[in-house]
């Protein structure tokens, strides 16, 4: 009983790391996408605008993000199939089977 209380101990602060970690993720994305809207129409003093350094670390920052989403996406639909084919039912004997594994001879 002592291993199992210990192990949804466990389970439950990955769960919470994991919800900390995606809502960390949410709200810097949502800061960075509010500051770029915000600041879109600023002063500018040039080349060396903060602000225009600060809009295009964002944009980066969210690119980077988006390449991570997408890299875990096809991690996650990959994981999926891995888990679920096995799962399936077997295809109908007409899907499976061909003429020449089930040896017939065609004379004509
Ligand atoms: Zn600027």
């Amino acid at each position: 009983m002592r291993d199992a209380s210990a192990s949804n101990k466990l389970a439950a602060k990955t769960r919470l790391v994991a919800l900390v970690v995606l809502l960390c993720f949410i709200a810097i994305t949502l800061f960075a996408e509010a500051f770029i809207i915000t600041h879109a129409d600023h002063n500018c003093h040039g080349d060396a605008c903060s602000t225009c350094i600060q809009i295009l670390n964002a944009e980066s920052l969210l690119e980077q993000f988006g390449k991570v989403a997408g890299f875990l996406l096809i991690v996650g639909i990959s994981l999926f199939i891995a888990i679920i084919v096995p799962f399936l039912p077997d295809l109908p004997e007409v899907y499976t089977t061909s003429l020449v594994s089930k040896k017939v001879r065609m004379d004509n």
